[in-house]
Protein backbone atom coordinates (compact mmCIF):
# COMPACT_ATOMS: atom_id res chain seq x y z
CA UNK A 1 0.00 0.00 0.00
CA UNK A 2 1.35 3.38 -1.11
CA UNK A 3 1.24 5.43 2.28
CA UNK A 4 1.39 8.54 0.72
CA UNK A 5 -2.31 8.39 -0.78
CA UNK A 6 -5.42 9.41 1.83
CA UNK A 7 -8.82 8.31 0.20
CA UNK A 8 -10.22 10.68 2.37
CA UNK A 9 -8.94 14.41 2.89
CA UNK A 10 -11.20 15.28 5.81
CA UNK A 11 -13.31 13.48 8.68
CA UNK A 12 -16.32 12.37 8.04
CA UNK A 13 -18.54 15.46 9.75
CA UNK A 14 -15.95 18.42 7.65
CA UNK A 15 -16.62 16.89 4.42
CA UNK A 16 -18.17 18.89 2.37
CA UNK A 17 -21.33 17.64 0.51
CA UNK A 18 -19.10 17.71 -2.81
CA UNK A 19 -16.34 15.05 -1.02
CA UNK A 20 -17.93 12.27 -3.52
CA UNK A 21 -15.95 13.77 -6.12
CA UNK A 22 -13.37 13.80 -4.24
CA UNK A 23 -13.29 9.90 -3.67
CA UNK A 24 -14.08 10.08 -6.85
CA UNK A 25 -10.93 11.34 -8.44
CA UNK A 26 -8.86 9.21 -5.89
CA UNK A 27 -10.29 6.30 -7.62
CA UNK A 28 -9.13 7.95 -10.91
CA UNK A 29 -5.52 8.42 -9.56
CA UNK A 30 -5.43 4.58 -7.86
CA UNK A 31 -6.17 3.43 -11.27
CA UNK A 32 -3.63 5.98 -13.06
CA UNK A 33 -1.35 4.53 -10.72
CA UNK A 34 -2.14 0.47 -11.20
CA UNK A 35 -1.55 1.37 -15.05
CA UNK A 36 1.85 2.95 -14.47
CA UNK A 37 2.94 -0.13 -11.94
CA UNK A 38 1.77 -2.65 -15.07
CA UNK A 39 3.60 -0.26 -17.81
CA UNK A 40 6.78 -0.46 -15.55
CA UNK A 41 6.65 -3.81 -14.70
CA UNK A 42 6.34 -4.64 -18.72
CA UNK A 43 8.92 -2.47 -19.47
CA UNK A 44 11.11 -3.98 -17.15
CA UNK A 45 10.26 -6.93 -18.79
CA UNK A 46 11.08 -6.38 -21.98
CA UNK A 47 14.40 -4.71 -21.00
CA UNK A 48 15.67 -8.08 -19.35
CA UNK A 49 14.29 -9.74 -21.99
CA UNK A 50 16.54 -8.52 -24.97
CA UNK A 51 19.74 -9.49 -23.52
CA UNK A 52 18.86 -12.42 -22.22
CA UNK A 53 17.61 -13.43 -26.02
CA UNK A 54 20.97 -12.68 -27.18
CA UNK A 55 22.87 -14.09 -24.49
CA UNK A 56 21.11 -17.28 -25.38
CA UNK A 57 21.07 -17.09 -28.85
CA UNK A 58 25.43 -16.51 -28.06
CA UNK A 59 25.49 -19.41 -26.18
CA UNK A 60 23.75 -21.79 -28.67
CA UNK A 61 25.67 -20.37 -31.22
CA UNK A 62 29.29 -21.20 -29.32
CA UNK A 63 27.69 -24.80 -28.51
CA UNK A 64 28.21 -26.25 -31.61
CA UNK A 65 31.76 -27.48 -32.66
CA UNK A 66 32.19 -26.11 -35.81
CA UNK A 67 32.62 -22.02 -35.61
CA UNK A 68 35.58 -20.43 -36.40
CA UNK A 69 37.75 -18.74 -34.06
CA UNK A 70 36.32 -15.13 -35.35
CA UNK A 71 33.05 -16.19 -34.86
CA UNK A 72 33.30 -17.27 -31.29
CA UNK A 73 35.02 -14.37 -30.09
CA UNK A 74 32.54 -12.46 -31.69
CA UNK A 75 29.67 -14.76 -29.70
CA UNK A 76 31.57 -13.78 -26.61
CA UNK A 77 31.60 -10.70 -26.82
CA UNK A 78 27.81 -10.02 -27.49
CA UNK A 79 27.85 -12.00 -24.20
CA UNK A 80 30.06 -9.37 -22.85
CA UNK A 81 28.36 -6.98 -24.03
CA UNK A 82 24.38 -8.29 -22.59
CA UNK A 83 25.90 -8.84 -19.23
CA UNK A 84 26.97 -5.72 -18.81
CA UNK A 85 23.82 -3.91 -19.97
CA UNK A 86 21.49 -6.36 -17.57
CA UNK A 87 23.87 -5.18 -14.84
CA UNK A 88 23.41 -1.43 -15.43
CA UNK A 89 19.93 -2.22 -15.88
CA UNK A 90 19.76 -3.80 -12.86
CA UNK A 91 21.78 -1.28 -10.98
CA UNK A 92 19.78 1.54 -11.61
CA UNK A 93 16.48 -0.34 -10.73
CA UNK A 94 17.69 -0.86 -7.37
CA UNK A 95 19.30 2.78 -7.08
CA UNK A 96 15.94 4.27 -8.33
CA UNK A 97 13.80 1.73 -6.13
CA UNK A 98 15.58 3.13 -2.93
CA UNK A 99 15.50 7.16 -4.04
CA UNK A 100 12.21 7.00 -5.97
CA UNK A 101 9.55 7.19 -2.56
CA UNK A 102 12.46 8.61 -0.55
CA UNK A 103 11.53 11.39 2.06
CA UNK A 104 14.94 12.34 3.15
CA UNK A 105 18.54 10.92 2.78
CA UNK A 106 19.66 10.10 6.77
CA UNK A 107 23.44 9.49 5.54
CA UNK A 108 23.82 12.96 3.84
CA UNK A 109 27.18 15.03 4.63
CA UNK A 110 28.83 18.40 2.77
CA UNK A 111 29.89 17.31 -0.03
CA UNK A 112 32.26 18.89 -2.54
CA UNK A 113 30.72 19.94 -5.90
CA UNK A 114 33.82 20.40 -7.84
CA UNK A 115 35.78 17.05 -6.80
CA UNK A 116 32.20 15.13 -7.67
CA UNK A 117 32.21 16.75 -11.00
CA UNK A 118 35.72 16.05 -11.41
CA UNK A 119 35.54 12.31 -10.56
CA UNK A 120 32.52 11.99 -13.61
CA UNK A 121 34.41 13.43 -15.94
CA UNK A 122 37.38 10.85 -14.97
CA UNK A 123 34.81 8.01 -15.45
CA UNK A 124 33.18 9.30 -18.40
CA UNK A 125 36.62 9.45 -21.01
CA UNK A 126 36.12 6.31 -21.88
CA UNK A 127 32.65 7.08 -23.26
CA UNK A 128 34.07 9.97 -25.00
CA UNK A 129 37.43 8.39 -26.67
CA UNK A 130 35.54 7.06 -29.96
CA UNK A 131 33.90 10.39 -30.84
CA UNK A 132 36.81 12.31 -29.68
CA UNK A 133 34.35 14.37 -27.09
CA UNK A 134 36.11 16.86 -24.92
CA UNK A 135 35.21 17.74 -21.30
CA UNK A 136 35.84 20.94 -19.80
CA UNK A 137 35.11 21.87 -16.09
CA UNK A 138 35.40 25.16 -14.60
CA UNK A 139 34.16 24.72 -11.22
CA UNK A 140 34.29 27.07 -8.10
CA UNK A 141 36.33 24.83 -5.31
CA UNK A 142 34.36 25.98 -2.15
CA UNK A 143 30.87 24.64 -3.20
CA UNK A 144 29.63 22.19 -0.99
CA UNK A 145 25.97 20.34 -1.22
CA UNK A 146 24.77 18.29 1.25
CA UNK A 147 24.25 14.75 -0.14
CA UNK A 148 25.41 11.34 -0.11
CA UNK A 149 28.87 11.43 -1.91
CA UNK A 150 27.89 8.14 -4.62
CA UNK A 151 24.90 9.76 -5.39
CA UNK A 152 25.84 13.24 -5.76
CA UNK A 153 27.91 11.01 -8.40
CA UNK A 154 25.17 9.03 -10.25
CA UNK A 155 23.57 12.54 -10.47
CA UNK A 156 26.10 14.69 -12.02
CA UNK A 157 27.52 11.01 -13.84
CA UNK A 158 24.37 10.76 -15.31
CA UNK A 159 24.07 14.23 -16.94
CA UNK A 160 27.78 14.31 -18.21
CA UNK A 161 27.41 10.33 -19.41
CA UNK A 162 24.64 11.35 -21.90
CA UNK A 163 26.34 14.85 -22.96
CA UNK A 164 29.14 12.32 -23.88
CA UNK A 165 26.98 9.94 -25.78
CA UNK A 166 24.77 11.92 -27.57
CA UNK A 167 27.73 14.16 -28.68
CA UNK A 168 29.25 14.39 -32.25
CA UNK A 169 32.75 13.45 -33.46
CA UNK A 170 34.75 15.74 -32.47
CA UNK A 171 31.96 17.73 -29.83
CA UNK A 172 32.44 18.92 -26.63
CA UNK A 173 31.09 19.33 -23.26
CA UNK A 174 31.33 22.17 -21.15
CA UNK A 175 30.55 21.81 -17.06
CA UNK A 176 30.50 24.39 -15.08
CA UNK A 177 29.71 25.39 -11.16
CA UNK A 178 28.98 28.33 -9.80
CA UNK A 179 27.42 29.83 -6.43
CA UNK A 180 24.21 31.88 -6.53
CA UNK A 181 23.08 33.18 -3.16
CA UNK A 182 22.54 29.56 -1.36
CA UNK A 183 22.23 27.51 -4.26
CA UNK A 184 24.96 25.53 -6.09
CA UNK A 185 24.29 25.65 -10.19
CA UNK A 186 25.52 22.86 -12.14
CA UNK A 187 25.25 23.51 -15.62
CA UNK A 188 26.44 20.50 -18.29
CA UNK A 189 26.22 21.47 -21.41
CA UNK A 190 26.98 19.76 -24.62
CA UNK A 191 27.50 20.02 -28.58
CA UNK A 192 25.49 17.35 -29.56
CA UNK A 193 22.67 16.03 -31.10
CA UNK A 194 19.68 18.07 -29.11
CA UNK A 195 16.13 17.23 -28.05
CA UNK A 196 13.12 18.44 -29.62
CA UNK A 197 10.88 20.29 -27.28
CA UNK A 198 7.84 17.85 -27.75
CA UNK A 199 10.00 15.63 -25.99
CA UNK A 200 10.73 17.64 -22.85
CA UNK A 201 7.59 16.51 -21.33
CA UNK A 202 8.66 12.91 -21.00
CA UNK A 203 12.20 13.26 -21.07
CA UNK A 204 12.36 12.45 -17.07
CA UNK A 205 10.34 9.21 -17.32
CA UNK A 206 11.51 5.97 -16.59
CA UNK A 207 12.22 4.16 -20.60
CA UNK A 208 11.62 6.78 -22.19
CA UNK A 209 13.71 7.44 -25.00
CA UNK A 210 14.28 10.10 -28.23
CA UNK A 211 15.55 7.79 -30.43
CA UNK A 212 14.82 4.08 -28.95
CA UNK A 213 17.18 2.57 -31.50
CA UNK A 214 20.04 4.63 -31.45
CA UNK A 215 19.89 5.09 -27.36
CA UNK A 216 20.04 1.55 -27.22
CA UNK A 217 22.77 1.02 -29.55
CA UNK A 218 24.62 3.74 -27.38
CA UNK A 219 24.04 1.48 -24.19
CA UNK A 220 21.73 3.46 -21.64
CA UNK A 221 18.75 1.49 -20.02
CA UNK A 222 16.28 4.72 -20.13
CA UNK A 223 16.53 5.28 -16.65
CA UNK A 224 19.67 7.39 -15.92
CA UNK A 225 17.01 11.06 -16.12
CA UNK A 226 14.65 9.34 -14.14
CA UNK A 227 17.55 8.83 -12.11
CA UNK A 228 18.55 12.61 -11.72
CA UNK A 229 15.08 13.93 -11.13
CA UNK A 230 14.51 12.22 -8.44
CA UNK A 231 17.64 12.63 -6.93
CA UNK A 232 17.34 16.06 -7.31
CA UNK A 233 13.38 16.00 -5.91
CA UNK A 234 15.60 13.98 -2.78
CA UNK A 235 18.01 17.22 -2.00
CA UNK A 236 15.52 20.02 -2.49
CA UNK A 237 16.84 21.61 -5.75
CA UNK A 238 15.44 22.12 -8.90
CA UNK A 239 16.71 21.17 -12.83
CA UNK A 240 15.93 22.61 -15.92
CA UNK A 241 16.55 21.89 -19.85
CA UNK A 242 16.91 23.94 -22.86
CA UNK A 243 17.82 22.24 -26.13
CA UNK A 244 18.07 22.64 -30.06
CA UNK A 245 18.37 19.87 -32.03
CA UNK A 246 21.31 19.60 -34.09
CA UNK A 247 23.30 22.66 -31.91
CA UNK A 248 23.18 20.35 -28.70
CA UNK A 249 21.70 20.40 -24.97
CA UNK A 250 22.16 21.91 -21.68
CA UNK A 251 20.83 20.83 -18.43
CA UNK A 252 21.13 22.94 -14.94
CA UNK A 253 20.92 21.96 -11.72
CA UNK A 254 20.48 24.23 -8.91
CA UNK A 255 20.92 22.57 -5.28
CA UNK A 256 21.00 24.26 -1.78
CA UNK A 257 24.26 24.94 -0.37
CA UNK A 258 25.52 22.99 2.59
CA UNK A 259 27.96 24.78 5.05
CA UNK A 260 31.60 23.88 4.54
CA UNK A 261 32.68 23.39 8.21
CA UNK A 262 30.32 20.13 8.87
CA UNK A 263 32.53 17.98 6.77
CA UNK A 264 32.95 14.98 8.88
P1 LIG B 1 19.42 6.55 -21.67
O1 LIG B 1 19.92 5.50 -20.77
O2 LIG B 1 18.67 6.02 -22.86
O3 LIG B 1 20.48 7.54 -22.05
P2 LIG B 1 18.24 8.66 -20.03
O4 LIG B 1 17.10 8.57 -19.06
O5 LIG B 1 19.56 9.03 -19.46
O6 LIG B 1 18.28 7.27 -20.79
O7 LIG B 1 17.85 9.69 -21.17
C1 LIG B 1 16.59 9.57 -21.82
C2 LIG B 1 16.70 9.96 -23.28
O8 LIG B 1 16.89 11.38 -23.37
C3 LIG B 1 17.87 9.34 -24.01
O9 LIG B 1 17.54 8.08 -24.53
C4 LIG B 1 18.12 10.36 -25.11
O10 LIG B 1 17.25 10.12 -26.18
C5 LIG B 1 17.72 11.68 -24.47
N1 LIG B 1 18.88 12.48 -23.95
C6 LIG B 1 19.32 12.52 -22.67
N2 LIG B 1 20.36 13.38 -22.55
C7 LIG B 1 20.60 13.88 -23.78
C8 LIG B 1 21.54 14.84 -24.32
N3 LIG B 1 22.47 15.43 -23.55
N4 LIG B 1 21.46 15.11 -25.64
C9 LIG B 1 20.52 14.54 -26.43
N5 LIG B 1 19.62 13.63 -25.98
C10 LIG B 1 19.64 13.31 -24.68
Amino acid sequence: EDKRYTVYAAPMEARPTGSALVVLSDVTRMRKMEQMRSEFVSNVTHELKTPLTSIRGSIELLKSADRDEETRRYFYDVLDIETDRLTHLIDDLLVLSQIENAKDDPSMRPCNVKEALEACVERAKSLGQENHVRMHIDADPELYVACTPTRLQQLFGNLIDNAVKYNVKDGSVFITAQRQRQTAVVRVKDTGIGIAKEHFPRLFERFYRVDTSRSREIGGTGLGLSIVKHLVALYGGEIGVESEPGKGTAFTICLPLAPKEKEK
